[in-house]
């Protein structure tokens, strides 16, 4: 959808109560923290705390976005044969969806090889591809139909379309719930919570990466208000993620995180400053509710 596109339908929203709920929650209670193109805010949940962009989408739109018009560059657009054998030969390491990175944090948690892992909305699947090579188990959920596609086709990812299947398929085996940087794009995170909730082992981690919508980052860049918008209707933030697991012990950092050791107590552990531009937090299930 072109920009002119997605302002004429938030002008078209703006009398709809409907379009001022939170997505996630549905309170109607919330305030304004930031404000683009006159017609746009970003508020915050009274309810659950989510910062969420209003006027929100339509709910059946949701989809049909992401199979259509949703595109990021690398994180969208489908590499060719050619293209795709280099970046296996590579390893993806010249690419900037290298996951060595977020190998790394998941093997500061405390998670092994030969773990069970579920990538929470792998795309292509390049990410849940090298999991694979770094030895993890992976099962992994994409709602686009034709990247779902390439990522079992061209990738050899084991991958799910409906996450009801997944649950009923895979309740109470994994050790990692993954995501990156879906949360965002996602109308009602805590249906995905409830997922991870349900999939995870005792003891498992729930671990996201997304964009940093907390105060401290807010601070520390003029990019902050660029970030929310039509391509990331929600902001994820410390604020958020420590109601929603509030029975968890969690933690929260900002890339490239320093010391992501597997949190203990029931508390948030704040491991730096939050001032970067990637939100990192983990969550160790260890009831079965997080909040
Ligand atoms: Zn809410």
């Amino acid at each position: 959808m072109s920009k002119l596109s997605y302002l004429l339908q938030c002008m078209a929203a703006q009398f709809a109560a409907m379009r001022y709920r939170c997505p996630n929650c549905g309170s109607t209670t919330n305030r304004i923290v930031d404000r683009k193109f006159v017609i746009t805010q970003l508020r915050r949940c009274g309810t659950c705390q989510l910062l969420f962009r209003t006027p929100t989408d339509r709910p059946e739109s949701n989809q049909a976005y992401y199979e259509n018009e949703y595109g990021q560059g690398f994180t969208t657009s489908l590499p060719s044969g050619a293209a795709l054998a280099g970046m296996k030969r590579s390893n993806f390491a010249n690419t900037e969806k290298s996951y060595s990175y977020y190998i790394s944090v998941l093997l500061q948690l405390g998670l092994k090889p030969r773990s069970r892992l579920f990538d929470y909305g792998c795309s292509w699947g390049y990410g849940s591809y090298q999991f694979a090579q770094a030895g993890f188990d992976v099962t992994a959920f994409e709602v686009a139909p034709t990247r779902r596609r390439f990522a079992h086709e061209k990738l050899g990812v084991r991958t799910f379309d409906d996450m009801e299947r997944a649950v009923a398929d895979l309740a109470g085996q994994v050790d990692c719930f993954f995501s990156a940087h879906v949360l965002e794009h996602v109308p009602a995170p805590s249906k995905s919570f409830g997922y991870a909730m349900r999939l995870l082992k005792l003891r498992g981690f729930f671990v996201s990466f997304t964009p940093n919508g907390s105060e401290a980052h807010r601070a520390a860049s003029r990019d902050w208000s660029k970030v929310w918008g039509q391509a990331h209707p929600q902001f994820i933030d410390d604020v958020f993620l420590d109601h929603s697991f509030k029975l968890s012990p969690r933690a929260v950092g900002s890339s490239p995180v320093g010391d992501m050791s597997p949190p203990a107590e029931c508390r948030l552990n704040r491991v730096d400053k939050l001032a970067g531009g990637e939100l990192v937090f983990a969550a160790r299930k260890t009831g079965e509710a997080w909040a």
